[in-house]
Formats: structure tokens, sequence, C-alpha cells
């Protein structure tokens, strides 16, 4: 059997069933967010009471709090190999580092994304000059396209995904990189999926930014970062304009802050910052490649048990990509995915992920408009997880369901 890598939290939960009674809770919905691992929580529950102001306050537990925010600064510079003068700025999460990284792009600078990326990294740059380039049948046709468009009219910025978080395919980011910087452009990455599952390393990737989520990585919500170059964020207008951003005001002129306190503003979130520094930590000190190692056997396990069900469909990409993370999507024939998504918690207490993904242009490329489901896992994830998830769809294939279920219920976040 297949076992934890680390400890997580919460892994002892049981939840309700419709018949009755209550049965284990098995979370495969780690790409949403993944659980604390138990060292994260300890950590935060160790350092919760002494939380104070950061930056702000001469005494003991202001001092301590302000070294922690930035000693996790350090610790997350160190977990993505960052140039020594890379910037790491705290944002809420990877939509705020993106949002703020797409204000920092220089004036009238084109970004060209594809289609197949989470809204989070497609809709801030819809707000400006922006080219949308459509992924081919093949990952190398797609990177034939890149090189093409980006050949085409100097763009200054090529934003992409690092792991797809419907398919899990990964891109390489080595050959983009490339590809963006023969072209005079930088690359930008949002490791939402990518952080969590393997090793980044700006330097040896030659990436210019890098952003990503603490809830994704075992951290608890609202903390995430952008990290990268510095010339860009200290020439954009501040992020939000506040307290903690400025170096001296007036009441008719600011003098702002260079990078990160200019995009810092506010009172900052030295928990949030701690815990995604402290599941930084914890994932570094595992043993080189052994996360890949867990969740691929996972995941051949999962596509196997899945390929060998009558009438479920699993969704790729390309068929020449050669490698991805532990994110699994698939469609049942004869059921919503909702329908499906509401059995297996209701009839399993199995928790997934059905919808669109917030990527709605790449479910219409992959031909499933109305959404399909999402199995997903990481450090806490057993062999035992992926069975009890094959033997319930199973039973639905072979013998159905009799409960109607609120198919269609609309979701703020489909
Ligand atoms: N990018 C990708 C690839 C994601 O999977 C997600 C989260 N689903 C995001 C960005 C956005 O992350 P957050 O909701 O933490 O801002």
């Amino acid at each position: 059997p297949i076992q934890p890598l680390l400890p997580v939290v919460g892994a002892d939960l049981r939840a309700p069933l419709a018949a009755g009674g209550d049965a284990r809770y098995v979370n495969l919905d780690y790409a949403a967010s993944a659980p604390a691992l138990r060292a994260v929580a300890d950590h935060v529950a160790e350092i919760l009471p002494t939380y104070a102001s950061v930056h702000r306050g001469a005494g003991y537990a202001s001092q301590l709090s302000t070294q922690r925010y930035e000693d996790a600064r350090a610790s997350v510079a160190r977990f993505v190999g960052a140039r020594p003068d890379d910037v790491v700025v705290f944002t809420r999460n990877t939509t705020d580092a993106l949002n703020l990284l797409a204000g920092c792009v220089p004036d009238g600078g084109e970004v060209v994304v594809l289609d197949l990326e989470h809204h989070a990294n497609l809709l801030p740059w819809q707000r400006g000059p922006h080219r949308v380039v459509e992924a081919a049948p093949t990952l190398a046709q797609t990177l034939s396209r890149l090189q093409v468009e980006l050949a085409r009219r100097p763009a200054a910025l090529l934003a992409v995904t690092g792991a797809s978080n419907v398919t899990g395919e990964q891109l390489p980011l080595g050959a983009l990189a490339g590809l963006a910087h023969r072209n005079g452009a930088r690359i930008a990455v949002d490791a939402a999926q990518l952080a969590p599952h393997r090793r980044i390393d700006i330097v040896a990737g030659e990436l210019d930014y890098v952003a990503f989520s603490g809830h994704k990585l075992y951290a608890p919500f609202g903390a995430g970062v952008l990290v990268g170059r510095r010339d860009w964020l200290d020439a954009a207008p501040p992020y939000l304009a506040g307290g903690g951003a400025v170096r001296e005001v007036t009441t008719t002129a600011t003098q702002w802050a260079p990078a990160p306190a200019r995009h810092e503003g506010g009172s900052p979130n030295v928990i949030g910052a701690a815990a995604l520094a402290a599941a930084c930590e914890a994932v570094a000190a595992l043993p080189e490649g052994c996360v890949e190692v867990h969740e691929s056997a996972l995941r051949r396990r999962l596509l196997a048990g899945l390929d060998r069900i009558e009438g479920v469909r699993t969704l790729r990409l390309w068929p020449d990509s050669a490698s991805a993370v532990g994110v699994v999507a698939f469609t049942v024939d004869g059921y919503a995915a909702r329908q499906v998504a509401e059995y297996l918690s209701e009839e399993h207490a199995i928790g997934v992920r059905d919808g669109r993904f917030c990527a709605h242009p790449l479910l219409a490329r992959l031909g499933v408009d109305d959404g399909a489901l999402r199995a997903s896992f990481g450090l806490g994830s057993t062999s035992a997880d992926v069975d009890r998830l094959l033997g319930a769809i199973e039973r639905l294939v072979t013998e159905g369901t009799t409960r109607a279920y609120a198919v269609g219920a609309d979701r703020p976040c489909d």
C-alpha cells in the first residue's frame, strides 16, 4: 500500500453518509486546497499566541513577528531558488499575485498566454494588451505556435501555468523560458499547482516570476507569493495604497517605498506568511524526487483503475506531454459531473471537485462544456484513498444510483 509521505491534519475526519452512519472522509480535492501539514499546524499553534504588528512596533512581540515575517520571506526565496536580488512579495493567494504582476508590466507591453489557463492566469492579463494562443493538439505544436507568436511581434511577458489544474499535465518551463527570452520577453509561471508537487528553481529554470498560494501547499488560507525580478516591481504603482507602502507622506505628495513593501500596503499577515514558509521548509526537507515517486504511483493506480471502468473518460491535453502532477479529470458517461460528485460525497464520503475548474476555455477545448470531475491528491494521500474512489465509481457504473441529486444547482465558482 502507498502511505502518506507526511502527516496532514484532518485525516481522521468522518463524514455523514446518506444511508446513515458515517465513514472516514477521503479527501481527493488537494488541488483546490490541500490540508495543512501537521508540522505547519504545530507551527501556527506555537506562534499564534504571540503575534503582533509587523514592521510597526518596538515591543518584543512586534520584534518577534517582524523577524518571523522576514524569515518567512527568506524561506520562500530559498524554496523557489530565487536570485539574490529577486523580490518576494506576500500576497493573499495566486490570484492576488498575478493581478499584482499584471499591474507591473511596463506600459504598452503585451502579454502572451495560452488558452488552457486557470482564470487567475487569464483574466488579469485581459485588462491590458494581450494575445491568447490556442493550445494545439500536441505539446510540440503548441510550443511552435508560441514561438511563432512571440517572434511575430515583441511581447513583454509570457504567462504560463506550471501544471494544469484540470489535467495535471506539466508545461516544459525550461523550453518556454528559452522561447520567451530568445524573443525578448520575460516569463511568469502560475505555480499554484506546480509548487505543491515539484521543486521550482528560478535560477536553473531561468524563470522571471513565480506565483503560488499557501493553501494549496499545505498551509492555511490567506497567504500567497509573487517572487521575481525587482525592476518591474519597483517601477510600478503600489498594488495597494496605504500604510507600510511608503517612505514619506505629506498631504500633497507621497514617496513610495521600493518592493516588497511597495506592494504590501496594510498590516502584514504574519501568521499566514509563517505558515506558508513552514510548509515550504517541510516540503523542501523531503528527499529529492520522493514527492514525484509517491504521487506518480497514486496517479498510475488511479488512471489504470479508471481505464478499466466502462464509460469513464479521462481528460488530457496532449498525447506527447511526458509529466503530470497529482491531478486527474474525468467524466462518467450517462451522469452529469455534479451528480457523480454528490453521489461520491453522500454515499461514499469522498470529496472531489466537479465543474469547469475556473478554466472555462480549456473545458470547452476538451469538449466538456457541462463540466467534469477532478480527483487530486498530495502528501497525505494513500492507495486506500484511490481505491475507495475507484470502488465507488465502479459501483455507480454497475449498479447505478436511485437517489436524485441537485443537478445544475449553481455554485459561485464553477
Ligand atoms: N492557478 C491555478 C493553476 C490554480 O489551480 C488556482 C487555484 N485553483 C489558481 C491559479 C488560483 O489560486 P488561488 O485561488 O489560491 O488564488
